[in-house]
């Protein structure tokens, strides 16, 4: 099966969620039927690889380390952006979107950034539910700070060990998977 890797046409807002849309799915009975390689356990690989392996795919992943959570993803501190807007202060999908772009000196591929502000809110829902103890204010909500020069309040964190415990949530849903397959291969 050849995937499409180009960036997709149509405009910024729905260039991703069009060839969503218009990809082929396959079949929850077809899908054991693959076998997937990831190259790399860091938060992208572990995480694709997690979840690849959860639809029913078969997934082998590698890593350099001696064990996949130690991949370079555990460097970044200061935290993870969303636009989840808790703190009211104007934060929306497109200004994250603008932000990043300018963060990045003009040279991101916008289709991909874009992509990336609009599904930030459910990648921390998801961490969240993956059990990432991100900092909570007194009474109870997930806590923000103003990080990297940004005007609004967006970066959610755990102290300074975001990367590393982002990675660990990663790393027990690649576990989990990797326990599942070989539990139903001897049985
Ligand atoms: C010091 C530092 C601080 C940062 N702070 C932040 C921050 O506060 N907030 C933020 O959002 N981002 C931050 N970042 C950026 C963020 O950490 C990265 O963008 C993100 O972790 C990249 O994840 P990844 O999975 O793509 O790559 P990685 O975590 O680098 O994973 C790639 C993995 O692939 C492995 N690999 C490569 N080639 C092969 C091969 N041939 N075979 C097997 N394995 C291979 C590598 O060893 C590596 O472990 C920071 C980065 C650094 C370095």
């Amino acid at each position: 099966m050849l995937l499409n890797p180009n960036i997709p046409t149509g405009p910024l807002s729905e260039k991703w969620d069009s060839c969503r849309f218009s990809s082929k799915l396959v079949s929850p009975a077809n899908r054991r039927k693959y076998e997937i390689i990831v190259v790399g356990t860091g938060l992208a690989g572990a995480s694709a690889a997690a979840t690849l392996g959860e639809l029913g795919y078969n997934v082998k992943a590698f890593c350099l380390q001696d064990s996949p959570r130690r991949a370079h993803s555990i460097a970044a501190q200061g935290g993870i952006n969303a636009a989840k807007n808790y703190q009211n202060d104007g934060d929306s999908v497109m200004r994250l979107f603008y932000d990043t772009i300018k963060g990045g000196d003009f040279r991101s591929r916008e289709a991909n950034v874009y992509r990336l502000a609009q599904v930030s809110n459910a990648i921390i829902d998801h961490c969240v539910a993956q059990g990432v103890p991100f900092a909570r204010e007194y009474g109870g909500l997930l806590a923000n700070r103003s990080f990297g020069g940004a005007q609004v309040s967006r970066t959610f964190y755990a102290r300074g060990q975001t990367g590393q415990q982002l990675l660990l949530g990663a790393y027990s849903a690649l576990m989990r998977q990797a326990g599942s397959r070989s539990s139903r291969a001897a049985s």
